[in-house]
C-alpha cells in the first residue's frame, strides 16, 4: 500500500461519521467471503454521488487506487473495519489489465484482481481490498474511500454436490418417518477450475448448526450427525453429512437452519486453507400439518412484478446535520437505519441453494449455481435471471415497499422537518435581531 492510501485510511475515522455531501465509493456486490489464490475475481465499484453535488465537481477525471491490507480487531468510529498494510502488498495483488480503473456512464468501474498468496500464507489473517479515489495522482479528499468485506484466500472450496431428504420447498418434517430419517448432504472438494481436487490425506469435518440469517445456533444438542456418513473427505475428494435437527423452525423465530462444514483445522491447521460451506436452509416442521395444502399460489402480483425491479437505494441525505435530539437528526437516523435494513435485506435475497447438473448426468456443474430466497423458497438458476418471489415473500414485499413508497413518505418527511426547523430558524434569527 503506498503511503498516500495509507495516511487517508488512518484519516478516515477523524472524519465525520455521515456527510450527505460526502461522494463515496461502494463496492456491489461484495466478493465472495472465500476467493481462489491466483484466480481472478471482479470488483464492481460505485462511484455515489450525492444529488446536491451532481453539477458540481467533475468526476471524469477521477481514477481508483486499489490496495491489499490485512483486516484488524479494531473497529472505527460508526462500525468501520480497522485495516491494517501488508508489507510488500503490492506483489500481492495483481490489478489485470482488463480492469477500467475510471468510472463509466453508469458511474461504475469493474476492477479484475487477483490475490497471489492464501490466508494460511499470513497466519490465516482475514484480507481486505480497500479502494480509493485519486484525482491526478492525488488522493480526492472529497470522495471516500470504501474498504471490502473480509476476505479469506484459499487454494480449495468444500461444495455440495447434492442435498437430499428435504421436500421440494425445503421442509423437513422431522417426526415423520422415523428416528433414521435424516438429511444428507453430499460433499466434494474442488479447486479453482470446479474440478475435484485430490486430498494427500483424510480430512475430518466438523459441522455447526446455524440460522439462515448466519448467527449461530445456541444449543449445540439440536444437530445430530448419524453415524452411518463419512463425515470426511476421502482421499477421492468426496465425502457425506447425515443429520437431524432437533427442533422446529417454529422454536426458533420461524428461522431456518443452515449447517456450516468446515474441515477440522485443530485435526491439522494446513487445512486452512480449504474453504467451508454452508448448506442451503431447511425449515424444519414436525409433521405434515392436516390441513389442505395451499395449492396454486398465485406469482407475485405487486405493482413492481411487470417492471424492471428497481435497485433499492438508501436515501441520500442532503441536508446539514443538526445537533442531537432534534427533529432533523431522528430523521437522519431514521433514514441511514432504513438504508441498512434494506441493503441487509437485499444481500439476503438469493443465497446459494446448489448446482445444476451437467448435461451428460456426470454430477453437478459448478459454474451453473442455483440461488433460493430464504423467504419464500424460491429458487432461480444463473439464466433465469427473471424469477419471481411469491405473493407473501416478505423479502420481497419489504423491498418493493420501501422503493416505490416508504423512500417516498421517508423522502417527503424528511423535506417536512427540514423546511420546519429553517422556518423556526428564521423566526429565531428575527426576534434576536429585533431584541
Ligand atoms: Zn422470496
Amino acid at each position: 500500500m503506498s503511503k498516500r492510501a495509507a495516511a487517508f485510511a488512518q484519516s478516515d475515522d477523524k472524519r465525520p461519521k455521515y456527510d450527505g455531501n460526502d461522494m463515496r465509493l461502494r463496492i456491489s456486490p461484495m466478493p465472495s467471503t472465500h476467493l481462489f489464490v491466483g484466480h481472478p475475481f471482479d470488483l464492481n465499484v460505485f462511484l455515489d454521488v450525492p444529488e446536491a453535488r451532481k453539477h458540481g465537481a467533475p468526476t471524469n477525471d477521477v481514477t481508483l487506487h486499489v490496495d491489499l491490507m490485512y483486516v484488524t480487531e479494531e473497529t472505527h468510529a460508526g462500525g468501520a473495519r480497522g485495516t491494517a498494510p501488508i508489507i510488500g502488498s503490492a506483489s500481492l495483488l495483481e490489478i489485470l489489465p482488463s480492469s477500467s480503473s475510471q468510472f463509466g456512464a453508469n458511474m461504475c468501474a469493474t476492477l479484475k484482481l487477483c490475490i497471489k498468496d492464501t490466508s494460511k500464507d499470513h497466519q490465516n489473517r482475514d484480507f481486505t481490498v480497500v479502494v480509493s479515489a485519486l484525482r491526478n495522482g492525488a488522493v480526492a479528499d472529497d470522495i471516500r474511500m470504501v474498504v471490502s468485506n473480509p476476505l479469506k484466500v484459499v487454494k480449495f472450496k468444500l461444495v455440495i454436490a447434492e442435498m437430499t431428504g428435504i421436500d421440494d420447498d425445503g421442509l423437513w418434517y422431522k417426526d415423520q418417518g422415523g428416528r433414521d430419517k435424516a438429511i444428507s448432504l453430499k460433499l466434494q472438494m474442488v479447486d479453482k477450475d470446479g474440478s475435484v481436487a485430490l486430498p494427500s490425506q483424510r480430512i475430518p469435518l466438523r459441522c455447526k448448526l446455524m440460522y439462515g440469517n448466519g448467527n449461530a445456533v445456541g444449543n449445540t444438542n439440536l444437530l445430530k450427525i448419524s453415524p452411518e456418513c463419512s463425515q470426511q473427505i476421502n482421499e477421492d475428494g468426496f465425502g457425506d453429512i447425515k443429520y437431524r435437527i432437533e427442533d422446529v423452525s417454529k422454536n426458533h423465530q420461524k428461522n431456518s437452519f443452515c449447517v456450516h462444514v468446515c474441515p477440522d483445522f485443530k485435526f491439522n491447521p494446513a487445512f486452512t486453507d480449504i474453504a467451508p460451506v454452508l448448506s442451503p436452509p431447511v425449515n424444519v416442521k414436525s409433521k405434515v400439518s392436516k390441513r389442505p395444502k395451499q395449492e396454486n399460489k398465485q406469482p407475485y402480483s405487486y405493482a413492481a412484478d411487470t417492471m424492471p425491479k428497481p435497485e433499492p437505494q438508501p436515501l441520500k441525505i442532503t441536508g446539514p446535520r443538526t445537533g442531537p435530539g432534534s427533529p432533523q437528526q431522528s430523521m437522519h437516523k431514521v433514514i441511514e437505519w432504513a438504508g441498512m435494513v434494506i441493503k441487509g435485506i437485499e444481500s439476503m435475497e438469493w443465497v446459494l441453494y446448489g448446482y445444476e447438473h451437467q448435461a451428460d448426468g456426470s454430477g453437478a456443474d459448478m459454474s451453473k449455481p442455483i440461488y433460493r430466497c430464504p423467504a419464500c423458497n424460491v429458487t432461480k438458476s444463473a439464466h433465469k435471471q427473471q424469477t419471481k418471489h411469491q405473493t407473501d415473500c416478505f423479502i420481497a414485499q419489504i423491498m418493493l415497499q420501501y422503493s416505490f413508497e416508504v423512500y417516498h413518505h421517508l423522502a417527503d418527511l424528511l423535506k417536512a422537518v427540514e423546511s420546519n426547523s429553517e422556518d423556526q430558524n428564521q423566526t429565531m434569527g428575527e426576534s434576536s435581531s429585533s431584541s
